[in-house]
This record gives C-alpha cells, structure tokens and sequence, in this order.
C-alpha cells in the first residue's frame, strides 16, 4: 500500500510513519518542517529496511501542484498537518488559520478529485469549553469570543470536520475523522505549549515546573503509539467511513497532580510554581476546565482503545528527554 502522511515530519506523523514503514508500506510524507522536524524522521530515513520505502517532500500543502502528484500516487491519505499547540496557535494567529483551513480545503479537494480514502487528524479542542464529561462526539461545541485567538484553533479544526463530512455526503468521499485528545509520547517537543514535554524538560533540569492557573484543571493523556494504532485501525474499518471518533486515554490527572506525578518519578528538586494565566497569555487565552473522552464509539468500530497507562506514558517521555539532554 502507498500512504501519503501530510505533516509526517511532526510529532504523531513520526509515529504514524513509522508504523507503516513496519508493516511494510510504501510511505510518503509532505511536511513543511513548521512545527515538524526532519530530526524525527532521521532513523527512518537512514533505517537499511525502511529508507527505500520512505519519500519525503519539503513543502506545504497549499502547494497544489506537488501535493495533486502526491495524492495520485497514493492510495490512503493521512491529513495531520496542521498548526498545532496552545502556544503556537496565540503567536502566529493568521498563519495557523490558513494552515488549517485552507490546506485542509485542498487536501480534501485532491482526495476527492482522485477518490482517495482519507483520515483527518482533528482534536479534543474542538469540543472548546464544553465541560461535560465524558465528551460524546455529539457533544455541542462550546467557544468562547473571537477576540481570544485560542478559539481560532478550535472553529478552524471544527470547520475541517464540517468540510470533511460535507465531502462525505455530497461527493460519497471515504472520510474519517478523528478527535485527538492530548496525544503524548517521546519526540513531542514543549515549544508549542504542550505541558507534559514542558513538566518532563522542568524536572529533569531541575527547574522551575510552572502550573497555569490554580492547576486544578485536568486532562487525559494519550500515548502516541496508541493513538498510531488507532488510526490505521480506523483506516481499515469501513463502518468508520463518514464518522467523527474520539481517540483518547483513560485516567483523567488535574494539571497541578500531573506535576507532582512527574517530579516525583524523575526524582526531581524542581519547585512547582502556580503561575497566573495572565502572566503568561495577558490577552488571548482562556483554558478549559475538562477534557475526558467517552471512548464508546472507538470501541464499537475497532474493538480496542488506548491501553498505556500514564507511568507508561510518563517512562517513555522522561527517557526520551534524559537521552536529549
Ligand atoms: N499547562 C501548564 N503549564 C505549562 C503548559 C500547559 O499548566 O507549562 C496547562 C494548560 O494551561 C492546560 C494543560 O496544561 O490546562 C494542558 O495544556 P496543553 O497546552 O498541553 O494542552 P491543551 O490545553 O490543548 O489541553
């Protein structure tokens, strides 16, 4: 089989390539080293069983010429380039929109021109300050003004899906969707916001742990692999053709615990700081409360869900970053 993995260069596209190559795939990957670097990809590309399997192409998915060779070639397309990550999304708000938006508009427009099956990688942020828990698929989407560009990341992904299931049901394009709910793992880097790359980095500096707000705010976690495995899974499941699907963990941490977790298994002497949000985000930020995944539907379709437990998750991030270091 030939896959083509936009934004394959990034954090979950690493893995998801990776995964391929293994079970013996063609891999082709367009990445335009955004957020992305081509640092995950090297022991793929130097791997002797893998690297006459791997293609790789530095550029953007607006590029509509090089990407329409792409998807023609192929015959899944896994969409997860995107701007992603709290951080990144504040500090480049134009840019993240058209990323988001606009190159999911012409991804979706050359699988249908080309009748190529297509998964869209979405995430938990859509559901935006919906506090429910657990979040169904049908959960209504709660967003808070527009003057706070964090929601932008949200309506953009949300939009993807509508664009997504709107291809679905007027052109009968075979597309799945999945929610992602904070994917983690070794190679996720802190720089774009993402809190468990940033406690792991902290701890094992022995610096200060900075905690948003008063902390209690919580979330569940993901292991990569997990997710990687969930996805082709979903690839080949033709009852997910059309659907939107939560992919996430099970154990729920409030922020505030997951620091003292994480301090305590490096053996850390860091402080753990509570810092106001307006010291970090004076203007566009707004964080959300809960974010727990009902996983009913993800079982229902491929029989599994995410089975690493957060030590697991927490192990595989702390050896990653004490082998950076
Ligand atoms: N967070 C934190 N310290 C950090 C980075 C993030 O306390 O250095 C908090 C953030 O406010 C949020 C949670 O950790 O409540 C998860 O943040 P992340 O950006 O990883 O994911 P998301 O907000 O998209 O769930």
């Amino acid at each position: 089989m030939k896959i083509l993995i936009t934004g394959g260069a990034g954090f979950v596209g690493s893995h998801l390539a990776e995964a391929c190559l293994k079970r013996g795939d063609e891999v082709y990957i367009m990445d335009d080293l955004s957020t992305g670097t081509l640092e995950n990809i090297r022991h793929l590309q130097e791997h002797a069983g893998h690297k006459e399997r791997l293609f790789v192409t530095i550029d953007t998915v607006l590029n509509h010429d090089k990407l329409s060779e792409l998807v023609d070639t192929c015959d899944q397309v896994f969409h997860l380039a995107a701007a992603v990550g709290v951080r990144y999304i504040i500090e480049n708000p134009l840019s993240s929109i058209t990323t988001n938006v606009r190159g999911t508009e012409v991804v979706l427009e050359l699988c249908n021109k080309f009748k190529k099956k297509i998964l869209l990688a979405s995430t938990s942020e859509v559901y935006g300050k919906q506090n429910r828990a657990p979040l169904r698929e049908s959960d209504d989407c709660v967003y808070g003004p527009s003057t706070k560009s964090r929601w932008s990341y949200a309506a953009a992904k949300l939009m993807d899906e509508f664009t997504g299931l709107a291809y679905f049901r007027t052109k009968k394009l075979p597309v799945i969707i999945v929610r992602l709910f904070n994917t983690v793992g070794p190679r996720q880097t802190g720089r774009y916001g993402m809190v468990v790359p940033r406690f792991v980095k902290q701890a094992v500096e022995n610096e200060t742990m900075t905690v948003y707000g008063d902390g209690a705010q919580s979330r569940t976690f993901t292991h990569v692999l997990d997710v990687v495995e969930c996805m082709i899974r979903l690839m080949e499941t033709p009852a997910a053709v059309g659907e939107v699907v939560n992919v996430g963990g099970v154990e729920e941490i409030s922020i505030l615990e997951m620091a003292k977790r994480i301090k305590a298994r490096v053996g850390s002497s860091s402080e753990i700081r509570l810092v106001p949000y307006s010291e970090i985000f004076p203007r566009d930020f707004e964080d959300m409360h809960r974010r727990v995944p009902c996983l009913e539907k993800l079982k229902s379709l491929i029989g599994i869900t995410p089975k690493r437990t957060l030590e697991e998750i927490l192990d595989d991030v702390i050896a990653f970053e004490r082998d950076e270091g």
